[in-house]
């Protein structure tokens, strides 16, 4: 495995692979490396040549009261995860180089965003789509691999491939679990024992919404109050947000169809989790439940 910490690396190996034709398969993340990313690298490894992973906490993505000093960081291991797992060139980029000059242009995101964490988190997505935009410049994947634990990062960095014709294909990945179905986040490490167990809770509410929306439930109303209620008598937690659109267009819906996103975010005391169910919804079978 190539580690590349220079802009000038990264350039000249995607140079040498570009003349060569290779196809490219790209992995961007924030480290602390665990299960889900490495199934993002495994899903690249099928169908392209190389393995590019990018490691990154992008500042400009996190609030000025969010855990952009606490985001746990361990790049020791990263590395020797990255190596044993089928990466085959590590861009571990420097935010000195990364963002070496104040910008001259912003980046905003204006759909897709006024739901969910993009709402509660305010300039989160105009982060995402800087730090990608630069990232699919310096790499030039074929193909990019994202996880649907972030769905609406899906949505809007699909907004963004399409409005600027950014020569790659985004891949979505299902999102990994534990054992007991909690969604593997580099965050989990910030939950006590106690919140721990009740975790799973949160992807246990959204499977009880998927039963009743295909044993025909279609009010999106009665599906969130339901959902909260759950993360209500079986966490601590707080939650933040529980909503229901259109996926991946995040459009409010009145009545459930077609494709849709049950989604939401719980606050424990120093972890804030996100999960969400993606769930394909006919009208038709409507029944009144
Ligand atoms: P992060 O390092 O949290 O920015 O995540 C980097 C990439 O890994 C994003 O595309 C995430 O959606 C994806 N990812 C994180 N956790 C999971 C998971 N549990 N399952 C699948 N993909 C994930």
């Amino acid at each position: 495995m190539k580690i590349a910490t220079k802009i000038e690396d990264i350039q000249e190996q995607i140079t040498l692979l570009k003349q060569s034709s290779s196809s490219i398969g790209f992995v961007p993340t924030m480290g602390y490396l665990h299960e889900g990313h490495l199934t993002l690298v495994s899903e690249a490894r099928k169908n392209n040549e190389v393995v590019v992973m990018s490691i990154f906490v992008n500042p400009l993505q996190f609030g000025p009261n969010e855990d952009f000093d606490r985001y746990p960081r361990d790049y020791e291991r990263d590395i020797e995860l990255a190596r044993n797992n089928g990466v085959d060139i590590l861009f571990l980029p420097e935010t000195g180089e990364m963002y070496s000059r104040d910008l001259s242009t912003r980046m905003s995101v204006i759909e897709r965003v006024n739901v969910l964490c993009g709402r509660k988190r305010e300039g989160h997505f105009d982060g995402v789509v800087t730090v990608l935009t630069k990232l699919f410049h310096l790499i030039q994947p074929t193909r990019a691999y994202f996880g649907l634990k972030d769905a609406q990062q899906i949505a809007v960095v699909e907004g963004l491939v399409k409005d600027y014709f950014f020569p790659v294909e985004i891949i979505r990945v299902p999102t990994v679990r534990e054992k007991d179905g909690l969604a593997k986040s580099s965050r989990n490490v910030y939950l006590s024992e106690k919140e721990r167990v009740e975790a799973p809770a949160l992807h246990q509410s959204l499977l009880k919404a998927k039963n009743s929306i295909q044993a025909g439930l279609r009010d999106p109303q009665q599906i969130i109050s339901m959902v909260s209620e759950t993360i209500n008598n079986e966490t601590s937690g707080i939650v933040d947000y529980v909503e229901i659109y259109s996926f991946p267009g995040l459009k409010e819906l009145d009545t459930l169809d077609g494709e849709i996103i049950i989604a939401l975010a719980v606050q424990f005391e120093k972890a804030r989790l996100i999960d969400n169910q993606i769930i394909t919804v006919n009208a038709k079978e409507n029944k009144n439940v």
